[in-house]
């Protein structure tokens, strides 16, 4: 089955806020032809509210790359869902790599997150993925079933999954070190997620889940990795800095 693409890009805490606009013109221009994916951005908090205006009637879908699970209230340095919709977001990523690692944040965290992403109406993109330890030791798969069980803890409560959730595989090991997972890689890990989802949710709605890759995606890898049967877009981080790679990776 296939279900429509997701190209995603995560800047991570990069560019000023001028470089920020020039690249999402550049994107923006770059992609008005494209009807048949989804392209998302996910700049840095304080861009998003012009970011917003640049793209505009575009199409280009607007993310943020985290989240706090409180709607409202004396929550410190925090921005909040319905805050990140105000400014037009769609769409968060939740548990991504470095917020597990560097932050600690836990997967009960995480799940409390995706829990009210989707209480108010924004897709969240859930990430999992070993770190190189664990593949060495043949975990990976331990790993994966635990992040899933923990984060989305919720929606095994209420055995509900909505069909246009989003999950990333992004192992550590891949992200930044320009060492991309091998597609078959890629694809063992990915129908093992669609399996889990399966076994959960049942058919339907492993069918429609989108499962994304990320960790070190090019303009020269894309193709390969977008032929396989349960690699359904990517999150991109450094290559989609760039206007020429992230139009390159849009368009594999
Ligand atoms: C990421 O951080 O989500 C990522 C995949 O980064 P990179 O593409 O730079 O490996």
């Amino acid at each position: 089955m296939k279900r429509r693409p997701i190209i995603a890009g995560n800047w991570k805490m990069n560019l000023n806020l001028k470089e920020a606009i020039n690249l999402a013109e550049t994107i923006v221009k770059g992609s008005l032809d494209i009807e048949d994916r989804d392209i998302i951005i996910f700049p840095p908090f304080t861009y998003l509210y012009p970011m917003n205006h640049v793209i505009n009637s575009s199409g280009i879908f607007l993310g943020a790359q985290n989240m706090y699970w409180e709607i409202t209230g004396a929550f410190t340095g925090e921005i909040s869902g319905i805050m990140l919709k105000d400014v037009g977001c769609t769409h968060v990523i939740l548990g991504h790599s470095e917020r597990r690692t560097i932050f600690h944040e836990s997967d009960e965290e995480i799940a409390n997150k995706i829990k009210t992403a989707i209480e108010i109406g924004l897709y969240p993109i859930l990430c999992v993925g070993e770190n190189l330890e664990q593949r060495k030791i043949g975990k990976t798969f331990e790993i994966i079933t635990h992040q899933l069980n923990s984060s989305l803890k919720y929606m095994l409560d209420s055995k509900h999954m909505p069909p246009s959730f989003i999950i990333a595989y992004e192992p550590i090991w891949a992200i930044g070190t320009g060492h991309t997972a091998t597609p078959d890689q890629a694809q063992e890990v990915h129908i093992f997620i669609r399996n889990w989802i399966k076994k959960e949710f049942g058919d339907k709605i492993a069918n429609s889940v989108r499962i994304l890759y990320g960790g070190s995606v090019k303009p020269e890898n894309i193709k390969e990795l977008m032929a396989e049967e349960d690699i359904d877009g990517v999150l991109v981080g450094g290559a989609s800095l760039k206007a020429d790679s992230f139009l390159k990776i849009i368009r594999f």
